[in-house]
């Protein structure tokens, strides 16, 4: 029976320590969560500047569902384009600097827009080997060859890109990995993409409004030249604190993908009131340079409390600090741990990250204080310290 099926493979995901539980939080995002009465230090987030519960943010919020309402209605193709959606674009485009921007209801849904619509059998997509997991959905989505090569592996990148016969090839990138949180060689993959004609998709999920002058992201933190061949995907969920995704880069590319993206037609425009939100958030992008300079005093400060403890640290610059643990089940016991501490960093596995690297993710906000990290980092020396050993039991 198909149900027995299922409930072996639970069984499976729970003794694998693989189940995943979600926890419900009687409190807004942000540095502090309550769940179940108790309140904790979140580590969780990807809300980097803290603007997620922004009191300029509410507030646009508030006028404007008095002024357009809640509901866009219809897709953005046959009403439920409202003004606030198209000038959110306008205000996108000019801010990464690209010809014209398209906005999407979240990013997963811009990344299978991407790629299918731009390729298609006898194509070639080339995809690092870490990306989101929505990019490699969009891969297979497209039906062209997917060719993944180990991460950051640029001779192989461009020994496969040279041997390639397809028509058109693109080379699908996230700008900082998800997982790991270090930084694609953008400008080496920009010049292969030029030098093999073929197009370079750049996902900024994790760099759009933390990196950069004016947190314009990453593309702008590399000083990248305009170039027709670069696609840039940002999502609006995560620094932008709000929710959503824009695509930009060269006005055809745009064109065509506003003509033909499934994920951009069948699909009901996201709230006028969240495009609203959204250009209060650009402008509080633009003006915190603040917000960015306390984000990275905060990884400093987080990283050099970190050395000599147990776990390795992956060598990132951004927001995303992740622990390698190693073992699903001792990345979980170490989460469980910093949870009695009152600190809630979430313990990553497999599939979001490769087997035996099970690790903890933590990751920083703006919103975050110079106490509390200090108090995760007291918290971890507190469980690295090896117990003492149990009196031997008489036999
Ligand atoms: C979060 C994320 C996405 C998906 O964006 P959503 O707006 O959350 O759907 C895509 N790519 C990367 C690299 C991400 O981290």
């Amino acid at each position: 029976m198909i149900w027995d099926e299922l409930e072996t493979g639970l069984a499976g995901l729970a003794a694998d320590g693989l189940l995943r539980r979600r926890r419900v939080l009687d409190s807004p995002c942000g540095p502090e969560a309550v769940i179940d009465g108790q309140r904790l230090i979140a580590f969780c987030s990807n809300d980097y500047l803290g603007l997620a519960n922004h009191p300029a943010l509410i507030a646009t919020v508030q006028d404007a569902a008095a002024r357009w309402g809640v509901g866009g209605g219809a897709s953005h193709v046959v009403s439920g384009h409202l003004r606030p959606h198209e000038v959110l674009e306008e205000r996108l485009a000019a801010f990464v600097g690209q010809e014209r921007a398209l906005y999407f209801t979240t990013g997963y849904m811009a990344n299978l827009a991407v790629a299918p619509t731009l390729v298609e059998r006898h194509d070639a997509i080339f995809a690092d080997r870490l990306n989101h997991a929505s990019l490699i959905d969009a891969a297979q989505l497209a039906r062209a060859e997917h060719i993944r090569y180990p991460h950051g592996d640029l001779d192989l990148l461009a020994d496969r890109l040279q041997q390639s016969r397809a028509r058109r090839k693109l080379i699908l990138t996230d700008a900082v990995f998800s997982m790991d949180g270090d930084l694609a060689p953008l400008p080496e993959l920009l010049e292969l993409a030029e030098r093999f004609d073929a197009w370079l998709v750049v996902d900024d999920a994790h760099g759009f409004g933390v990196l950069g002058p004016h947190g314009q992201g990453s593309l702008a933190h590399f000083d990248l030249p305009p170039s027709p061949r670069l696609i840039l995907m940002g999502t609006l969920g995560k620094a932008a604190g709000v929710s959503g995704a824009f695509v930009a880069g060269d006005h055809r590319v745009i064109e065509w993908l506003m003509q033909r993206a499934r994920p951009y037609i069948f699909t009901t425009a996201s709230s006028p009131v969240i495009a609203a939100a959204l250009l209060t958030s650009l402008e509080l992008i633009a003006a915190g340079d603040d917000r960015r300079a306390h984000l990275q005093n905060l990884i400093a400060q987080l990283r050099d409390g970190l050395t000599g403890l147990p776990w390795q640290l992956l060598p990132s610059l951004t927001a995303i600090q992740p622990l390698i643990i190693g073992e699903n089940q001792a990345a979980l016991t170490l989460a469980d741990q910093l949870l009695t501490h009152g600190l809630w960093v979430p313990a990553i596995r497999p599939p979001t990250v490769p087997a035996g690297t099970a690790r903890l993710r933590i990751s920083l906000s703006a919103a975050h204080t110079v106490e509390q990290v200090d108090a995760l980092l007291a918290a971890l020396r507190a469980c690295a310290t090896p117990h003492p050993p149990l009196p031997a039991s008489p036999s």
